[in-house]
């Protein structure tokens, strides 16, 4: 007799419901006015452009942020489709007395998973929720090559307890790859000295395969970015990239900044975690203080 009850064709159901619905990704970047955050938004959706349809869509210049505002996109790779949402915050830190400048942000990242859970609380069962939480918050160091400000230490750790935290060294091109390497290195020591636990977090449940995952990219953070509104024409055919005086800096070269291995891991390598880790780490985290605040 045949046993085969069919059962395996579930992973199928599952990837037909999943193409169908498509994944949501939500990024945040947070930093310093002027670090060249907007300018960074632009990279990425123009870079993506690119690899998906070969061309370059015509940009308007990077203006100065204002407000929290969402950029997105979908993109569409063998039929599988993700909405990459980018959410832009203004600056801070240019202010005499900063105290508080983060609560908006935080304030912000909150308000989302307030929403998930007022969502979670109506919807139908099976109804699937539009998730605006955020996955990963990308923030931005000031290159000076020397160390964190303390506004960096601070507001870092306050993000740290509500998003998956990936700090990146801004505009590295003003610095000489000697120097970027000596600064990594100071700036991991110092996340350490101040007890900043950020993103990947270590689980006992890890595999083989998670603790790998981790290493590799424990090893390269802060990515040493470029970013750039303009086109450069290298090869024939157009990058983004910067003049300086040392020369044209291509930011799609892995030789000359970490902005190719950054766009990898969050779209690529770990896009997948980043949305798992948020659900199971710091959504856990909120409902957690949700049922504390409501219980006094
Ligand atoms: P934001 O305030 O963080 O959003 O910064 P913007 O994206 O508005 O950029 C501020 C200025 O820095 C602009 O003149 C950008 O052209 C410049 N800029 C942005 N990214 C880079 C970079 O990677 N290297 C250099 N040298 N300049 C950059
Ligand atoms: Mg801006």
């Amino acid at each position: 007799a045949n046993s085969y009850v069919g059962f395996d064709t579930i992973t199928q159901q599952i990837e037909h419901k999943l193409l169908k619905r498509g994944f949501q990704f939500n990024v945040i970047v947070v930093g310093q006015t002027g670090l060249g955050k907007s300018t960074l938004i632009n990279t990425i959706f123009a870079s993506h452009l690119m690899d998906s349809k070969g061309r370059f869509a015509a940009d308007e210049p990077v203006r100065q942020t204002t407000e929290i505002q969402t950029v997105s996109h979908v993109i569409v790779e063998n039929g599988v489709k993700l909405r990459l949402n980018i959410v832009d915050t203004p600056g801070y830190g240019d202010q005499v007395n900063n105290e508080g400048c983060w609560d908006p942000i935080i304030k912000y990242i909150k308000d989302q998973h307030s929403a998930y859970l007022r969502k979670e609380l109506t919807a139908q069962r099976d109804r699937y929720i539009q998730d605006t939480r955020i996955h990963c918050c990308i923030y931005f160091i000031n290159p000076t090559g020397h160390s964190l400000r303390p506004i960096d230490v601070i507001v870092m750790k306050k993000l740290s307890e509500v998003v998956n935290v990936v700090p990146v060294i801004a505009k590295s091109d003003t610095l000489t790859v000697d120097e970027r390497l000596a600064f990594k290195d100071k700036i991991r020591e110092e996340l350490v000295y101040h007890n900043i636990r950020l993103y990947p977090f270590d689980t006992d449940e890890d595999d083989e395969e998670e603790v790998s995952l981790n290493e590799t990219i424990r090893s390269i953070i802060p990515f040493a970015i470029v970013g750039s509104e303009n086109n450069v024409i290298i090869n024939g055919a157009p990058v983004r990239g910067r003049k300086n005086r040392w020369g044209v800096v291509n930011v799609e070269d892995p030789g000359h900044c970490e902005f190719v291995n950054l766009r990898n891991f969050l779209t690529r390598t770990h896009l997948q975690d980043l949305i798992e880790t948020t659900a199971q780490i710091h959504y856990e985290a909120f409902l957690k203080e949700e049922i504390v605040s409501h219980s006094r």
